[in-house]
């Protein structure tokens, strides 16, 4: 039962039905973190949706191979080293640190981990390698020390971001560099002073951000990958750079699907570390368990933004509660292993059997998890009074959307002067039969974990 598994294809703008290379054997590659800072939640939403992505392929009997670079030499780093230790090359201490905490971060919103999480420094002489190949077949061309991927020798740059070559270039930033030929030709090695980071045969210098992944989705995927993740962020440049680094290096198609989950938003603007508006995941699971996080993006589809707000996370906290009443007491039966779902099903009644199909269909529908989660609300009664559909739906909950569904802690929260002076506030609110106030006030104690209930005024 295979080839029923669709999903949204940034290149194609269209649902394209997902036929491998290999028949059964599959390289996804998901743009990494570059480990300088603590990961924030828009990066739980990216690694999240390609964990479901991850798990959905292998309950269909597929072997995978998912690949995850970490960025560790970077500007980002090189300041964090010069800031925290007066010294940039300390690069690689940052990076260690900040990679491990990232690794734990996703470890607790349930993520497996990939096959493959290569660290750029340890490939160097494959990217130079690369680089040297680029050059050498007109796609790049030396400066002064740096290389620059020749953009024009590139004929379908800007398909991937629908963007047009003309308007990218009139947009492009009017840079004080005549190195390029091109404003839109983009850096593939950066010169450094001699002797400092790595000798080439152009000079010394360090590599450019997007040639990475393109030499690490090679090194462990292979020419063709049929799944490449990412957040939307990266679809132009580093995308569309990457695309052509690998189709210049290694022949075309260098992607069968390319998917792009959309922004985590706050106060309708992106979040990101540099506007500063971010939540880190570790701020994140200081208010809510990183399960109900899990939960929380997986309710809302992949690709439409996700406005964040505490309010929504305590909605979504009651809704994983009732699926998890729904699903009944017990440890799911299933171990670690992600269930293949096909032959699990051929022990089910043909009534049940279709039951499951009908809701499982929403996921080979571009992971539509939010309509496989209505499905169940909807038929919550035929559930509950079924035990072996009860036992199934648990099962594939856990298996494919990594959910324990486990009874919640129920939460003791400590009185903070914060949380009393919201409380005086609301008294006050109720008292002068503010009740717009009042229902704000509510909703700022029930995000910090306060429930509130009322008697007559
Ligand atoms: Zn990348």
């Amino acid at each position: 039962m295979i080839n029923k598994l669709s999903f949204t294809s940034t290149l194609c703008r269209s649902q394209e039905l997902f036929i491998p290379y290999n028949d059964r054997n599959i390289h996804m590659y998901v743009c990494g973190v570059t480990p300088y800072d603590d990961a924030h939640i828009g990066h739980g939403r990216c690694y999240v949706t390609f964990d479901v992505v991850y798990r959905l392929l292998r309950s269909q009997g597929y072997q995978v191979k998912y690949i995850r670079n970490i960025t560790d030499i970077d500007d980002k780093l090189l300041n964090r080293a010069r800031d925290q230790y007066g010294d940039q090359f300390r690069y690689n201490d940052v990076a260690t640190y900040y990679a491990k905490r990232f690794q734990e971060d996703v470890i607790r919103l349930g993520c497996i981990s990939p096959s493959f999480e290569p660290r750029v420094t340890d490939h160097i002489p494959e990217i130079i390698t690369a680089v040297e190949q680029l050059v050498d077949s007109g796609h790049a061309y030396v400066a002064n020390g740096s290389v620059y991927y020749r953009v024009s020798s590139y004929a379908s740059y800007g398909a991937l971001s629908h963007q047009n070559i003309g308007d990218l270039r009139a947009g492009a930033r009017v840079e004080c560099n005549d190195e390029k030929e091109d404003p839109l030709d983009f850096a593939l090695w950066k010169a450094e002073p001699e002797g400092e980071f790595w000798q080439t045969k152009w000079g010394w210098g360090r590599p450019g951000w997007h040639i990475e992944c393109s030499v690490l989705a090679h090194t462990y995927g292979g020419a063709h990958l049929d799944l490449h993740g990412g957040g939307m962020d990266l679809m132009f440049p580093h995308h569309e750079n990457e695309r052509a680094q690998s189709e210049a290096l290694y022949g075309a198609p260098f992607v069968k699907i390319w998917m792009h989950n959309a922004f985590v938003r706050v106060q309708q603007e992106k979040m990101s570390k540099s506007l500063g508006n971010f939540v880190t995941l570790r701020q994140a699971f200081e208010r809510c368990e990183p399960e109900v996080l899990r939960y929380y993006y997986l309710i809302h589809h992949y690709r439409k933004p996700l406005d964040f707000s505490w309010d929504d996370i305590a909605g979504a906290r009651k809704s994983y509660q009732r699926l998890i009443a729904l699903c009944g007491v017990g440890a799911v039966a299933a171990t670690q292993e992600i269930v293949q779902i096909d032959d699990y099903l051929e022990n089910l009644q043909p009534a049940e059997r279709e039951f499951i199909h009908r809701m499982i269909a929403n996921l080979y529908d571009d992971v539509n998890v939010q309509g496989m989660c209505g499905f169940i609300f909807e038929h919550a009664d035929a559930i509950r009074a079924h035990p072996v559909l009860q036992q199934t739906v648990k099962m594939l909950l856990h298996s494919i959307l990594g959910l324990s569904l486990q009874p919640l802690p129920e939460k003791t929260v400590a009185m903070t002067p914060e949380i009393q002076q919201l409380l005086d506030e609301r008294t006050e609110a109720r008292k002068q039969r503010d009740w717009k106030r009042s229902d704000e006030l509510r909703a700022q104690l029930e995000a910090l974990g306060v429930a509130v209930r009322d008697g007559k005024v």
